[in-house]
């Protein structure tokens, strides 16, 4: 099952669990003795039987639900929450219908209304939980879980094939919108909690050394805040700790380190670069970023300007070690572009050069380029603008380029499982060809696929979110 992991320990549950262990047996008896002939020689094979046997317990799971949810749980009316007058039934058998993990549902309740005019609504939907309707909360979990992995219109397939639902991809669209909206407003919340001195429960002891990368990747919008279209930058934010091994001087191969991480915290931001800071601020603090057991800090980003310019202000803490590197994937990319606009037509020379000065610069560090950019030969104007612009970036990284330093030290150097994770986290799911997005829509999946690859989607759903989504003009009665 998709959300095998999501299930709350709760008292019902348990309840529910010891009375199906104990009835299961007779009940299932019963239910194949009344089998008939021609049913039991349909089932030859095992995926005959799987398939006949999943068509049975949807049809016994949407009676029992249907019938659990009619049943009458109030005792009283209840009373208008702005000005608590007795509500009055206007409707015994007011119909209701959603889609659940069995199919359909349908079945009748009590409607009410305020005699003052404060609203009306059926007191037995808010008992059940049911949220905005459309779909039990069960099934918006399991959409909203597979559509943060694939595109909304290829979840009715999967939806189909295991639970045997029928669902359009419009709907999976609106759910997974909804839920994800809410967990930017409560991500929100937590950074605004933050930003006036309400700190976050810290983090048990953990490794000497915080690893923060950044990055961003493109998202086509139709529609954002500012009203500006097309490709709009997803930033994203990766926070780990671990603990360096650092190598000898000595060692043969001056190889990146593969640390071992410990869990790692995601974050995806649309908003304005200072924004998007306070936000990874927010999980930095949750991976130990004011711990007294995390005396490094080291940074990874690639060469925006606005990374190196505003992180240290946001994320820097006096007392720590603060280590920025660029992002050696990234720094190779500004060598090859030099190298293309010096050879343009000679890919054999072109290569030999870039991957000799790669290497250098991996073993010997930035000191190494002044002397490489007064070696090439002579250029034309357009691969001397090139090359005058690519200098200006290793100029402006000067301090960040110390990569022999950093791998002696045990520091990754960026071509790791957290770097490339920075860059698929947001990536694979939203930068698809094709693919176009409402901003808030593009910022509502992220969230929940950043939450859900730190490993925090279990902890989101006890919040019981789609119950929490009803609107509160729906919610009068006390
Ligand atoms: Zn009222």
């Amino acid at each position: 099952m998709i959300i095998a992991d999501g299930q709350p320990e709760s008292k019902e549950n348990c309840t529910i669990a010891e009375w199906v262990q104990a009835e299961t047996a007779g009940i299932v008896e019963e239910i194949l003795q009344r089998l008939t002939p021609a049913v039991r020689q349909a089932m030859t094979t095992l995926e005959a039987i799987e398939t006949g046997t999943q068509a049975l317990t949807q049809s016994i799971g949407r009676h029992i639900t249907e019938s659990l949810m009619s049943a009458p749980v109030l005792d009283s009316l209840g009373i208008c929450r702005e000005c608590a007058s007795p509500l009055r039934s206007v409707d015994s058998h007011r119909a209701r219908g959603l889609i659940g993990i069995f199919g359909q549902y349908d079945w009748e309740r009590p409607y009410l209304v305020c005699p003052q005019g404060h609203g009306s609504e059926a007191p037995q939907d808010r008992v059940l939980q049911l949220g905005p309707g459309q779909v039990s909360p069960k099934l918006a979990a399991i959409l909203a879980r597979v559509a943060i992995d694939v595109p909304f219109d290829q979840v009715p397939d999967v939806v189909a094939q295991t639970l045997g639902v029928v669902i359009d991809g419009e709907m999976v669209r609106r759910v997974t919108e909804k839920i994800g909206s809410w967990a930017e407003s409560q991500e929100q919340t937590t950074i605004r909690d933050v930003q006036s001195g309400q700190a976050p429960v810290p983090p048990a002891p953990g490794p000497s050394t915080l690893l923060i990368a950044l990055d961003g990747a493109m998202v086509n919008t139709k529609r954002t805040r500012d009203g500006h279209r097309g490709w709009h930058e997803g930033k994203v934010g990766v926070c780990a700790r671990f603990e360096p091994i650092p190598r000898l001087l000595s060692a043969e191969k001056n190889e990146e380190a593969k640390p071992e991480y410990g869990p790692v915290e995601y974050c995806i931001g649309f908003e304005r670069q200072a924004d998007f800071l306070s936000r990874l601020y927010t999980h930095a603090l949750q991976t130990g970023l004011e711990d007294p057991s995390c005396c490094q800090l080291v940074l990874i980003g690639d060469g925006a300007h606005w990374i190196w310019e505003l992180s240290a202000k946001y994320l820097r803490v006096a007392g720590k070690t603060w280590v920025e590197i660029l992002d050696f994937y990234h720094a190779s990319q500004h060598i090859w572009a030099v190298a293309h606009a010096v050879w343009p037509d000679d890919a054999a020379i072109r290569t030999d050069w870039a991957e000799k000065l790669l290497h250098r610069l991996r073993h010997e560090g930035g000191a190494v380029l002044d002397a490489v950019w007064k070696a090439l030969p002579p250029l034309s104007a357009a691969a001397q603008d090139t090359v005058t612009g690519e200098q200006a970036y290793f100029a402006f990284h000067q301090d960040r380029l110390d990569y022999p330093r950093y791998l002696l030290a045990g520091f990754p150097i960026g071509s790791g499982i957290i770097e490339s994770a920075c860059k698929t986290v947001l990536k694979q799911r939203e930068s698809g060809s094709g693919m176009r997005w409402v901003e808030a829509g593009a910022q509502a999946v992220a969230t929940l696929r950043a939450l859900q690859r730190s490993g925090h989607w279990q902890a989101f759903w006890r919040k019981a979110p789609w119950a929490q989504l009803v609107p509160l003009s729906r919610r009068i009665a006390a």
